[in-house]
């Protein structure tokens, strides 16, 4: 088969490979969709010292069961599948807990294993057990199916943020994910949705994924906007999907007093980023992190897909053929739209 390799740094090599036989607990996927995560992108750039190279990455996969290893019976040759990307190893303390995102080990689909970028993927046995492998609805698109896992982090981070109906939100940034939020946000009866993004386009496709209020922040004081759409309280709550210090610090102060701030982007290169502590107590404000997804929300999210709860066509403004891949990350890292999916089949 051909797939995508990273090779080096900034280096991703279109070649052919052959699949090892599978084993008893094993299944093949021939992948029909794999979106470009901008952890994709930063692994790309920079490495991971999960990843060893050469290795094909990629986690947002949506395709066909092909193969089945002699001691699964829970799949059919032919099931169409989206999955979720961490590979919990069932028995640390996390994975006892059904929170596979923090297993001890770390390991991911596209890390110590191969990914999707590549027209099969083989699902190692503890993927099998312990992953997120589900069915999506006939009138379900491999494309939709593949924001599954991306989504699944978004719906992870809405429920430990718990917004009301009524309230008004701040989302920083509008990319792919920030996009999904403003959109699943409104679907959830919020209020106001005020966003913060630098660039135009991306403004422009938060106005379309419902965004309320949109805010330059070279051009207008965000703190004081935010403040006059608030009756002077400040936001109820804020998600922050850019990696920007400085749009962590500017949270403190645009979150009411009680309020929540969701950091939903690591910094990149940086290991501490200075905050004002007082805000967070004499404010007495929630702030929380979250990173990934509990098989919970990765269910949760092929129910949106299936009903179509959210236009997920809109997410995807770019798609590529697997010999592609390289211009398709240049595409993704260039920031010009919102998700990238390749298709491995076309
Ligand atoms: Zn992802
Ligand atoms: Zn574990």
């Amino acid at each position: 088969m051909y797939g995508v390799a990273l090779t080096d740094k900034q280096t991703l090599e279109y070649q052919q490979k052959t699949l090892p036989p599978l084993e008893h607990n094993e299944i093949l996927l021939k992948v029909h969709a794999i979106g470009i995560c901008g952890s994709d992108l930063r692994i790309f750039q920079h490495g991971d010292s999960r990843i060893s190279l050469p290795r094909i990455i990629g986690h947002e996969i949506a395709g066909e069961v092909v193969e089945l290893g002699s001691s699964i019976s829970r799949f059919d040759i032919g099931d169409r599948v989206t999955l979720g990307a961490h590979i919990p190893c069932g028995v640390c303390v996390y994975c006892q807990k059904n929170q596979g995102h923090h297993c001890v080990k770390g390991h991911s689909m596209g890390y110590q294993v191969d990914g999707g970028f590549a027209e099969y993927v083989a699902l190692p046995g503890t993927f099998v057990e312990n992953g997120s492998i589900q069915k999506i609805a006939a009138t379900t698109s491999y494309e939709q199916a593949c924001l599954s896992e991306p989504f699944s982090c978004v719906l992870s981070g809405l429920q430990e943020l718990q917004p009301e109906p009524g309230d008004t939100v701040v989302v920083y940034g509008a990319g792919a994910i920030g996009c999904m939020y403003i959109a699943a946000l409104k679907r959830m009866g919020v209020a106001k949705v005020i966003v913060i993004q630098r660039s135009a386009p991306r403004r422009q496709k938060a106005i379309e994924a419902g965004a309320d209020i949109v805010i330059n922040p070279t051009s207008a004081d965000t703190l004081q906007q935010v403040i006059k759409e608030t009756n002077g309280q400040g936001a109820d709550s804020i998600i922050i999907t850019a990696p920007s210090p400085d749009a962590q610090n500017e949270a403190l102060r645009l979150v009411k007093t009680t309020g929540s701030v969701l950091i939903f982007a690591g910094i990149k290169n940086q290991s501490s980023v200075p905050l004002n502590t007082n805000q967070i107590m004499y404010k007495q404000l929630r702030v929380i992190g979250t990173h990934g997804a509990p098989r919970a929300s990765h269910v949760e999210a092929v129910k949106w897909i299936d009903q179509g709860l959210l236009d997920f066509d809109f997410f995807i403004t770019h798609s590529f053929q697997l010999e592609e891949t390289a211009k398709a990350f240049q595409t993704a890292d260039s920031k010009e739209g919102l998700k990238c999916v390749v298709k491995p089949q076309e």
